[in-house]
Formats: C-alpha cells, sequence, structure tokens
C-alpha cells in the first residue's frame, strides 16, 4: 500500500535522509511522515521592509538581495555573516552555527525571503539564524500565507534538514497521485458531530487556508484519536463483564447491619451512603465488580471500603485492604479493629515487617478461612500468600500503585474478586477517563459536616519567629502540629540534612518538658516508626517534624496545624495530600506553606493554587495543566497518554464528546456488523493492536 511505503522512496529523501528520519523522528514509512503533524503555523503573508523592523517585533519576513557573505571572528568564535539589501536599507544576517551548509546552500547577489526575529545589535538591526526562502519557490510560494513548522532535532539541522524541508516532503506526499485515505469514522458519526472527513483534515493539519479549516481539522482529529482510544477501554469492561462471573453477594447481613446501627460513631453522608450503594448495587448482579472510588482527602473512604468488606464478610466470604505504607496500613487495621470490636470478625495485620512466624501462621489462617479481614502493605500480593475465598480486594490510595499490581489481586483466587480502588488523588475528569476508562467510577463529593475549611498562609522563611508564636499558641491551646519536609530522592542527603537540622532548632524553640517533639522519616526502623506515630497519635507529643512519610492517609483528628517547609519543592498533590493531614477535627485547622522568596514561575503558581482552593478536583485540575498529563503520578507507564495530537490538560470537551458517542456505538452495534460501522472496525482492531497512534495507516 501505497501509505506503508518506506520513507526512503518518497521523491528527495533517499536512503541517507531516509535513515536520519528514522532514528531522529521514528518516522519510517509515508504514514509516518503524514502523521508528524506541525506543532504550529505561522502566518508569512506580511512582508516587511527593513527601515520598518524594530528589536521588541516577534517573528517578520522580509525580502531582499544578499550581499556580502563573509567569515567574521576567530577560530571557536567564527560567525557568518551576509547582507540584505531592499529599496529601504540594509539588514544583517548572522549564523554562529552550521556554516558549511549554509555557505552551500545560499548564494551572493540572489533575492532571498528572509524570517526571523529582528534584534539590535550595536545600534544595527540584525537577525540571527534567520530562515531563508527562494521566493520564487513553488511550495514555498503556495503556502506562504500560512506555513507549518514542524519538530526536527539539532542532527537534523546541521545535515540541512529543517521544518522547511519537512514541509516540502510532506507536500510532494500531499500531491502524489497515488496518495489516498481511508475514512475511519461512520458517515453517521461524521455529520451528527459536524467532523471534516478524514482525508480533508489530514491535508488541512498540514497546509490550511485559514486559521479556522485549521481548527477543524485539529478537532475532527484529535476526536478520531480519542474515539479509538476510549473504544478500546470499553471493550475492556464490557469483555470483562463478559468472561469473569463474579461472585455473587446477594444479602445486606447481619454484620453489615450491626455495624451500621451499632458501631458507626456517627452518621454517614449523604455521599457516603450513595457509594456504597453503588457498590452495592455492582456485587449483586453476578459480575465481577472494578471500580474507582475518587473521594477528596477526608471524605471518610476508610468506612466506605469497611462496610464493603462487611458486606462481603455476610456473604461468606473473605475480604482484604491494601495500603501503601506500613503507617498507614497499621493505622486502617487499628481503626478497623476499633470500629468492629464487638463484631464477629477476625481482623489481621500482615507487612512486610510481620515476623516470620507470625506470618507462618497468618498465611495458614488465610487459608482454613479463619481470618475474614486481611488488612497490610504489598505483602498481601505476595505468592505465598493464599486465600480461602477472597471475594473483594480494596486497594487504598492508588496512585502509590501499578496497573499491574491490580491485576495481580484478581490472580489471587480461581475466579477474580470484586476490586474496589480508592484515591484520595482526585483526577481530573479526562485522565480518570483515559487512566481508569476500564473501571466504574464513584465519588465522594462530600465532607463530613462540621468541617471547618483549612486557612492556608504562605509564610517566607524571615517570618519563622511568628510562625513559632502561632505554633505556641495552638499547642496551648491544645493542638498538635506537623512540620513537614521535603525528600528528593536526588538530594535525599541533603534534605535528611535538613530535616535533622529543622528538628534540632524546633527541640531548642520548643523544649521539653512543657513541649514534646516527634520525628518521623524513612531512615527509622519500622518499629521506631510505629513508637512515634503512636505517641503523636495518643497526644504524648505536640509536634510531628517529619518527611513525607505522612503524606498519605494518616489521620490524627486533633491535629490541627500543618507546616509544609520548602513548600516551592513539593508537587501541588503532594501539598494537598500534607494538607489533608489536618482539618480532620471540629477546630479551624491551618496549613502553612513556608518558602523562599526566589522560586520559579510555577512554584509560584502552585503555591497560589493550594492558597485559593482547598477542592481536589481543582487541584488537579491545575496540575495537570501545570505540569502535562506526562508528569504526574501514576501516568508515565501508560502508553494510553501516548497521544498524536489530543491534550488531555484542554481537550476535555472533546474526549467527552468521543466517549459519548463510542458508548453509544458499542452499546448499539458491539461487533461493528452493520455495513455504516465495517469503516470503523478496520482501525478498531487496528488501534488495539497498536498503541501508537501514527503507525495506523
Ligand atoms: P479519607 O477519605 O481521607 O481516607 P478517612 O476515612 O480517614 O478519610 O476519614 C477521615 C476522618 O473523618 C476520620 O476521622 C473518620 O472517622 C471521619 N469520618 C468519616 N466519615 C464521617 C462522617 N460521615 N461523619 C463524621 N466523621 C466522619
Ligand atoms: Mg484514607
Amino acid at each position: 500500500m501505497f501509505l506503508s511505503t518506506p520513507i526512503e522512496y518518497l521523491k528527495g529523501i533517499g536512503p541517507a535522509r531516509g535513515e536520519l528520519l528514522k532514528k531522529e523522528l521514528q518516522i519510517f514509512t509515508f504514514n509516518d511522515l503524514l502523521f508528524h503533524f506541525p506543532y504550529r503555523h505561522i502566518d508569512r503573508s506580511k512582508v516587511y521592509k527593513v527601515k520598518d523592523l524594530r528589536p521588541d517585533m516577534p517573528y517578520v519576513q522580509v525580502k531582499g538581495c544578499l550581499y556580502n557573505l563573509r567569515t567574521l571572528g576567530t577560530k571557536g568564535g567564527q560567525r557568518l555573516v551576509a547582507e540584505l539589501k531592499d529599496d529601504t536599507g540594509t539588514l544583517e544576517l548572522v549564523w554562529f552555527q552550521g556554516h558549511k551548509w549554509i555557505k552551500e546552500s545560499i548564494k551572493a547577489n540572489k533575492e532571498y525571503l528572509v524570517f526571523g526575529k529582528p534584534n539590535e545589535f550595536n545600534g544595527t538591526i540584525n537577525i540571527v539564524h534567520p530562515n531563508l526562502d527562494d521566493p520564487e519557490d513553488a511550495a514555498i510560494k503556495k503556502y506562504l500565507h500560512i506555513m507549518p513548522m514542524y519538530n526536527c532535532t539539532e542532527k537534523m539541522k546541521a545535515r540541512g534538514v529543517d521544518s522547511k524541508t519537512i514541509m516540502k516532503w510532506v507536500n510532494t506526499l500531499l500531491l502524489n497521485p497515488a496518495f489516498d485515505i481511508e475514512e475511519s469514522l461512520s458517515e453517521n458519526i461524521k455529520a451528527s458531530n459536524g467532523l471534516m472527513d478524514r482525508k480533508a483534515a489530514l491535508f488541512t493539519i498540514h497546509f490550511p487556508a485559514n486559521p479556522a479549516e485549521l481548527a477543524k481539522a485539529s478537532h475532527r482529529l484529535k476526536f478520531e484519536e480519542f474515539f479509538f482510544i476510549q473504544l478500546k477501554l470499553l471493550r475492556y469492561k464490557v469483555k470483562r463483564h463478559q468472561l469473569f462471573n463474579g461472585i455473587k453477594l446477594e444479602n445486606i447481613g447481619e454484620l453489615f447491619n450491626t455495624f451500621y446501627h451499632s458501631c458507626l460513631p456517627f452518621e454517614l453522608t449523604n455521599a457516603q451512603k450513595r457509594v456504597i450503594k453503588e457498590i452495592r448495587a455492582d456485587v449483586k448482579r453476578g459480575i465481577q465488580m472494578n471500580r474507582l472510588v475518587q473521594g477528596d482527602v477526608g471524605s471518610g473512604k476508610t468506612v466506605v471500603a469497611l462496610m464493603s468488606m462487611l458486606m462481603t464478610i455476610d456473604n461468606g466470604y473473605q475480604a482484604c485492604m491494601m495500603a501503601p505504607t506500613e503507617i498507614l496500613a497499621t493505622q486502617h487495621f487499628e481503626t478497623i479493629h476499633q470500629l468492629t470490636k464487638t463484631l464477629p470478625v477476625k481482623v489481621q495485620l500482615l507487612m512486610g515487617s510481620t515476623p516470620a512466624r507470625e506470618k507462618k501462621k497468618i498465611y495458614l489462617q488465610l487459608e482454613n478461612g479463619e481470618i475474614d479481614l486481611l488488612i497490610g502493605t504489598h505483602a498481601l500480593i505476595e505468592n505465598k500468600v493464599n486465600f480461602k475465598n477472597l471475594g473483594m480486594a480494596i486497594v487504598d490510595e492508588q496512585h502509590r500503585f501499578g496497573v499491574e499490581q491490580r491485576a495481580r489481586l484478581w490472580q489471587k483466587n480461581t475466579y477474580p474478586p470484586h476490586v474496589l480502588v480508592m484515591t484520595a488523588t482526585p483526577i481530573p475528569r479526562t485522565l480518570a477517563m483515559t487512566l481508569y476508562g476500564d473501571l466504574d467510577t464513584s465519588v465522594i463529593d462530600e465532607l463530613p459536616a462540621g468541617r471547618k475549611p483549612i486557612q492556608t498562609l504562605m509564610r517566607y522563611d524571615s517570618s519563622r519567629l511568628a510562625v513559632y508564636g502561632f505554633m505556641k499558641n495552638e499547642i496551648q491551646k491544645g493542638r498538635q502540629i506537623y512540620i513537614v519536609y521535603p525528600l528528593i530522592e536526588e538530594s535525599e542527603k541533603l534534605d535528611y540534612k535538613n530535616l535533622v537540622e529543622g528538628y534540632e532548632i524546633i527541640c531548642k524553640e520548643f523544649p521539653e518538658p512543657t513541649y514534646n517533639v516527634s520525628i518521623l522519616h524513612g531512615r527509622l526502623k519500622t518499629a521506631e516508626k510505629e513508637f512515634e506515630m503512636n505517641r503523636f497519635i495518643r497526644g504524648e507529643t505536640n509536634i510531628m517534624v517529619a518527611t513525607t512519610v505522612i503524606e498519605v492517609g494518616v489521620n490524627v483528628p486533633n491535629a490541627s496545624v500543618m507546616i509544609v517547609e520548602s513548600a516551592q519543592k513539593f508537587g501541588l498533590s503532594q501539598l494537598h495530600q500534607l494538607r489533608g493531614r489536618v482539618g480532620r477535627g471540629a477546630d479551624q485547622s491551618y496549613c502553612i506553606l513556608m518558602s523562599d522568596i526566589k522560586k520559579s514561575a510555577e512554584a509560584k503558581q502552585r503555591l497560589n493554587t493550594m492558597v485559593e482552593t482547598t477542592d481536589g478536583f481543582k487541584i488537579a485540575e491545575a496540575d495537570l495543566k501545570l505540569r502535562g498529563p506526562g508528569e504526574l503520578e501514576g501516568t508515565a507507564q501508560s502508553g494510553i497518554l501516548d497521544l498524536k495530537i489530543g491534550d488531555l490538560a484542554k481537550d476535555t470537551a472533546i474526549l467527552a464528546l468521543a466517549r459519548t458517542v463510542a458508548e453509544e456505538v458499542l452499546s448499539k452495534d458491539p461487533e461493528f456488523k452493520l455495513a455504516e460501522n465495517r469503516a470503523m472496525a478496520k482501525f478498531d482492531a487496528l488501534y488495539r493492536k497498536t498503541a501508537k497512534w501514527g503507525r495506523i495507516s
């Protein structure tokens, strides 16, 4: 087929440049070139006169004759200089690099269209590394009014292949009589969503007639990209439902009811009730549940998890709950043990640090069904752990677990247990749709009543004394305080030093016996960590100096002040998690973000976002915009995000539309048997085979 032709066969490319394209841009075929979309377009319809150029202008274009090409300067600091003259004056052109190629490719006494950014140097205007075009060149003439700009690497430029070269190749490709493009969407979908034809869109994305056309082409291609990803994800979901008969948890039993009526220390929020109902509806229908519960920090996910597990045990099955850290697992164990102590349920804790003898006993009791409810860390998914009849597995704070670990949970049985994933890192809707597109989602969008919004303040290191004063006041009122130091892997030593120094200063400022200070960091042994944590939980210490080991999940309602040191070093979701450690009781809570005056614009924006909102979803959106999806936790390993044109931070609406349309199509014609859907079947199959969008022709 024409589009799968190896790239070196395109007129003007050949073996050497073909190699370059493969190595530098992973362009192997005509099709890959077609999908090497411009990163932007520039308007070059206006031609300026030399006398009108000013150093504060953006990119401009001038037409003139090139004179006096010469090399200046000494070896090592050489530059190539030329003059460009039009009927109003003379402009200097300067190159610091690529002299050989430029000397070979441009000629003196010839007319050129010069494109670049004007600068002022020693009182005269020049352009450094200008783009030179032959005004008579047909391709240039044709596309000058709105010209595509293509990414290319330094290596390519050194060998004379730049954006313009690529533009010409794309032009050659599109104008080839054999060039043809199959439609990938049904006429119906195109018509009802106002989408451009595929062929027209692919042509227009490179060479649009005007900005409006460009926008339409880009909309069509984004839709297509999202649509096929969504089809793939939705198919997973459908298939899982068909493949796995879930365990039927039909009864609301004794444990659940007794817990609800006599053990729950508070009234559930409406959101908690709703989510429990959603889970209940899932598990009684005989289909395996895969549900993501999103709930902001402090929204009360733990009881939802517990009640789901009780539901499971009521039906004669075991349940387990996995947490990312030992501190958190221990805390879950204690909370749940406490809440269920009057119920006939055997709850057990299993972690890496559990003594070997104890572990052996636990393994045995899991296999013979003595243990009803197991709480722990990664130790839960080790091969040695076998349940008698696991009915539900809960993964808390999912962002610490990979998709793979989630899958391992399913293999714990001959039949897969129901899986509930809980995350306190709210994920923007677009990301949730892509990363967890195969899961059903529930949202706990309400905090328990009576919580006062946390006050967030930014303070510079210079006002430290005032902050200490404030801390003493709070401690006097009986409150407890966290002080968190960053712990970044590359500079772990330095951070450790900061933490220890910080601890010493705090101990001096807050001396015993009036005050007691705890310290907690990754270098402590598990038993030591537990000891320190427990002292703080019991209120025996007033201040907890810690690294981010306390980031996730820890629940000490009496702690009402969170001080984050070097807050500029933390990411938004981390800051949000940290702030979530306070505001859990009835008292007014505070989060104080300490930082240097000097910090990057992005860091400033992060801290401002924290001050402005406590809404986890808004913070997640801001995070996505600031960092881009590739940087967000848990997304890196997902090939799904290898998007060709769609942008998860900006294209929310198109993605949502694509998902809705994909759902509709699948519900009406899941196998694409209808004639009108045949075109899509082919692309769907191709897309399922390869995650790389651009490889599809
Ligand atoms: P997260 O969603 O962050 O895991 P937790 O489950 O740790 O939140 O709950 C935070 C705190 O709120 C706990 O102290 C818990 O006992 C309390 N809590 C949970 N649900 C309610 C409720 N409906 N009313 C009052 N307090 C609640
Ligand atoms: Mg939690």
